[in-house]
């Protein structure tokens, strides 16, 4: 009997540890409930760098390229079906040479989709957007990083809405002559008169208000003026990870409560508190190292990047800074939904322009995200809310303001 049971025993533990085999798959490998909605679902990126790679003879955005993080086969491979292409200066270029170069950007951005418009097509609205969907293309758009691009005039804004722009920053990592950055100090108290008025200017135009990279004190001022909901295209969680480029519970409260979306960014120093500290040690921080580095590259783009990842490279390998784990991501995800809904979250991951956690390399990685959150026991029109369809809603709702301001100056 006993010799019986041992038999059944060890055969039961047996069956099990081969059930456990056989569903053991490797890191990468999702469910395929996951990989059946991540790739039935508009994935779209609300912040991607990848507009600086454009001037890099190294760079095809329609090949697979060996560094960075997406190209157009990434990009199918991850099910990104949607992007917002960064125009992004740096914030020390003011006036009229920030205005050439946005424009010299913003022109590689068409010439690029133009270049693979079998793959891709540029999207102005949430229609383009669904539309280039359902012919299975991938919507190319474009967001401004940064007020101080617009060289302090109004009619440049406008020129930029017809050149297709649909977000703008309204500062980087500096003050621009109307608002304050987050990662500067506080000059204009927020945002000054005529800065609001360029909030009202780009609720007119249909170019949706990012408060990413502004000081808290212009985030509520931008709230405050803006008739549409505002975005935060790549920004985390600082009640998560203390950095002032993440928006507090606070704020992201507010900013739900007025229809708004946070586009989570995957930036280590944005999303891990041990990251961020032993970062701040090592390299004086986010900004104080771009700035140091961006001198020594003598404003070569490609220099600039090269040589982050290098320096951060060496000192995670000398141990310095510690190892960040992709599902830091879903964490954001999970606190920005658990404080205001599954309504008002999205994806901004920052990719080509940020180091991006172990397990998210490039944005083939995307459909781990999905993943983990059915995982969660997330409802699957949650899931599609987060990938792309929240900040389709606030782009149709900033549509509609557009038209209803236009119909009545
Ligand atoms: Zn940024």
């Amino acid at each position: 009997m006993r010799l019986t049971r041992a038999v059944v025993l060890s055969a039961i533990f047996c069956l099990i540890g081969i059930a456990i085999v056989a569903r053991a798959v490797p890191g990468d490998e999702i469910s395929a409930r996951a990989h059946k909605l991540h790739f039935s679902s508009i994935v779209l990126d609300t912040h991607d760098d990848t507009t600086q790679r454009f001037f890099s003879a190294d760079y095809d955005l329609g090949k697979r390229n060996a560094d960075g993080h997406v190209d157009i086969p990434r990009m199918r491979e991850g099910g990104m079906n949607a992007i917002f292409f960064s125009i992004w200066i740096d914030g020390k270029i003011m006036g009229p040479p920030a205005v050439q170069k946005a424009l010299d950007q913003i022109d590689a951005v068409h010439e690029n989709v133009n270049k693979y418009s079998k793959e891709m097509v540029f999207a102005r609205t949430a229609y383009d957007v669904r539309r280039a969907h359902e012919e299975g293309k991938i919507a190319a758009l474009m967001g401004v990083e940064g007020g101080h691009m617009i060289g302090n005039d109004i009619r440049v804004l406008r020129i930029f809405a017809d050149l297709g722009v649909r977000y703008m920053t309204l500062t980087h990592f500096y003050n621009d002559e109307w608002a304050d950055s987050s990662t500067d100090k506080p000059a204009h108290n927020g945002l000054t008169d005529f800065g609001k008025e360029i909030v009202r200017e780009m609720n007119r135009q249909g170019i949706m208000v990012d408060i990413s990279h502004v000081s808290d004190k212009t985030f509520y001022d931008a709230l405050e003026v803006s008739k549409a909901p505002l975005i935060a295209s790549h920004s985390s969680c600082r009640a998560l990870c203390n950095h002032p480029r993440d928006m507090t519970d606070d704020m992201i409260k507010a900013l739900a409560a007025k229809g708004g979306v946070i586009q989570i960014n995957y930036e280590k120093s944005f999303i891990d508190q041990a990251y961020k500290d032993a970062s701040d040690k090592e390299t004086g921080g986010v900004v104080q190292q771009l700035c140091e580095i961006t001198k020594h590259c003598n404003n070569d783009e490609a220099c600039v990047s090269r040589e982050l990842a290098n320096r951060e490279k060496k000192l995670t390998e000398e141990g310095k800074l510690p190892h960040v784990s992709w599902e830091r991501i879903v964490d954001h995800i999970d606190h920005a939904v658990k404080l205001v809904g599954a309504d008002h979250v999205g994806l901004g991951s920052d990719f080509d322009g940020a180091s991006m956690p172990d397990g998210m390399e490039d944005c083939s990685k995307l459909p781990k995200i999905t993943d983990a959150l059915l995982k969660k026991g997330y409802s699957e029109g949650d899931v599609r809310k987060i990938l792309g369809e929240n900040t389709l809603r606030v782009m149709e709702q900033a549509e509609r303001v557009s038209r209803e301001l236009r119909a009545h100056p």
